[in-house]
């Protein structure tokens, strides 16, 4: 891409300063584009230019005056995705899982591929991810956050609340302990794993207690549900948001329609991946050759799953559950939800601020307008027409600041 002269220092300074947020980004910025999409409308605004202020977005409008030229891209909203898990990672031995026959990872090595992992999924465009789930992510995101790492904001749940056979009192402290530990939405489960057949493992009396009390505690709760059983119980529980639904029918579609609450099927990443890796996870957990005979029947049923809910009107925010292996293809969510029949500007928005709207965040995050931050991303071509334009991201702004390469 050829780049103007400010932009290219901007980003060889950010490329050579380390760390990268330590550059010292101007007061004020204007970028022009030959295309702008702004999250929320279907409308494609042409030669657009979008102002940065003080770590605000200021004005988005008719491009008019000194700006700093992108070119022939398409300026939008930094990318969402509502639900990966950024530490998960292969060891020193290529392979998932710390096996005991296996070399030890030091702790150099496992900050190393989790610092690649943000990184990448930065670069891939995606500025915010929900991280479902665990203790380590306050640091991360507290590192993030003052620009010691580079990465995309971090929304988590700091760990996984797993019902069990606690009671509905233990439930409810652990989801105040959760809140006390600094989480920002809780991770609960009405399933099992899809490798297990996913099917519900909890009362309806457990859920009610933990998403009762993280409505009380003014946290969003978010329920891991295959299958329909589960994912009525879950919205009969009141939470607020349905994380894969691989087993979704149309009884658990109405129910999720009727309550208004998210639906984020993950259609395109996670299953692929662990198909493609198969060598790098079999042998651990659940990951055996009849689990992923579980997986590799779900595949090609996501889709059309996806598309009865699509049409039902369902919201869904777009998440992957990227895991070991999928850190920064997370587009690829986006890619298989057209190829299911959403229209390209939809998925665009569901990543944009439907996620962000699923995210509580909506007044601030997934909209270039005037007020909101500046986590902004330029791709090559237009992504209105061919989502396959978010594999060329050229240019990436994160809380205000350009990203080098
Ligand atoms: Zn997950």
């Amino acid at each position: 891409m050829r780049m103007p002269v400010v932009c290219s220092l901007l980003v060889a300074a950010a490329a050579v300063g380390a760390p990268v947020a330590a550059l010292q980004a101007p007061a004020s910025m204007t970028f022009r584009a030959a295309r702008v999409f702004d999250g929320v409308t279907g409308v494609l605004h042409r030669n657009f230019a979008v102002t940065v202020t003080n770590g605000r977005i200021t004005f988005v409008g008719p491009a008019e005056g000194d700006a700093i030229d992108l070119g022939d891209v398409t300026l939008m909203p930094g990318l969402i995705d509502v639900h990966t898990h950024i530490d998960w990672h292969f060891g020193p031995d290529g392979r998932y899982g710390n096996r005991p026959d296996g070399p030890r990872e030091t702790p150099e090595q496992r900050d190393a591929a989790i610092a690649a992992n943000l990184k990448a999924t930065l670069m891939a465009g995606f500025t915010t991810v929900q991280n479902l789930g665990s203790r380590g992510d306050a640091a991360l995101r507290a590192a993030v956050a003052d620009g010691t790492l580079v990465g995309p904001r971090i929304v988590s749940s700091l760990g996984q609340l797993q019902p069990g056979t606690r009671t509905p009192d233990q439930l409810r402290e652990a989801v105040r302990a959760s809140k006390t530990a600094g989480a920002d939405v809780i991770k609960t489960f009405a399933s099992g794993s899809i490798r297990d057949g996913g099917k519900l493992s909890v009362t309806q009396e457990q859920l009610d207690a933990v998403c009762g009390e993280a409505r009380a505690q003014g946290l969003r709760a978010v329920v891991h549900a295959h299958d329909p059983d589960s994912i009525v119980t879950a919205v009969k529980a009141g939470c607020h948001q349905i994380e894969h639904g691989a087993l979704a029918d149309d009884r658990a579609i109405a129910a999720m329609k009727a309550a208004g609450v998210f639906f984020d099927p993950n259609i395109g990443l996670v299953l692929q991946n662990y198909i493609e890796n198969k060598a790098k996870f079999i042998g651990t957990g659940s990951y055996t050759d009849e689990g992923f005979a579980f997986m590799e029947l779900a595949v090609p049923t996501l889709g059309p799953i996806f598309k009865k809910a699509l049409d039902a009107g369902l919201r869904m925010p777009l998440g992957t559950d990227a895991v070991a292996g999928a850190h920064g293809q997370n587009a690829r969510e986006a890619f298989v939800r057209v190829q299911a029949g959403q229209r390209p500007v939809d998925a665009l928005i569901s990543a944009t601020s439907l996620a962000a709207e699923s995210l509580g965040m909506g007044a601030t995050l997934g909209r270039l307008a005037p007020g909101y931050l500046p986590d902004i991303i330029a791709v090559s071509g237009d992504p209105t027409v061919n989502i396959e334009a978010l594999r060329s991201v050229r240019f990436v702004m994160s809380q205000g600041k350009v990203i080098g390469r």
